[in-house]
């Protein structure tokens, strides 16, 4: 006995790990963290990583070692599974909305009602826009893209949708 907390306790534990990139998303709503299994003497944490070679991927896993040690967890396993790979699928629609508060176009295009024909395109988190356009691939970091609206004419990222 590791702990006295079960699965569901451990899970809400590491909710409140939060994306070392996108503060306001924890690492189970961006769809990181994909199982937790107790043994008889120590927790393992399966997470599988976004974007191969994120950096983020090393700040996780110690964020996940030093929040289950405040909680008396000390034997700890944390394993990376990379089949299925992540997709942006998994996030969740909460945490696309809190991307989109925080100033993130989240991921996937949306389809323009108005001008049916125009390709789908990425709406701008400020204005809710569909006129905007890519200035650079690589945004604050490579999981992300940068773009302009060219209403509003603010400067946005776009988490790029894989
Ligand atoms: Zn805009």
């Amino acid at each position: 006995m590791v702990t006295t907390l079960d699965k569901e306790g451990i899970i809400e534990v590491l909710r409140s790990i939060p994306d070392p990139e996108i503060p306001v998303i924890n690492i189970d709503e961006l769809g990181i963290l994909r199982d937790v299994i107790l043994t008889g003497d120590h927790v393992e944490v399966v997470i599988t990583p976004t974007y191969s070679g994120c950096p983020a991927m090393t700040q996780i896993e110690s964020d996940i070692r030093a929040k289950l040690h405040e909680h008396g967890i000390d034997n700890i396993v944390v394993r990376m599974t990379y089949q299925p790979a992540w997709t942006t699928d998994w996030m969740s629609e909460e945490a696309k909305e809190k991307l989109r508060k925080y100033g993130i176009s989240p991921p996937g295009r949306m389809h323009n009602a108005i001008v049916p024909l125009v390709v789908d395109s990425v709406v701008c988190p400020h204005c809710g826009s569909f006129q905007t356009a890519v200035v650079s691939e690589f945004g604050s970091t490579a999981c992300k893209a940068l773009y302009q609206c060219q209403d509003c004419k603010e400067p946005f990222d776009y988490f790029k949708s894989i």
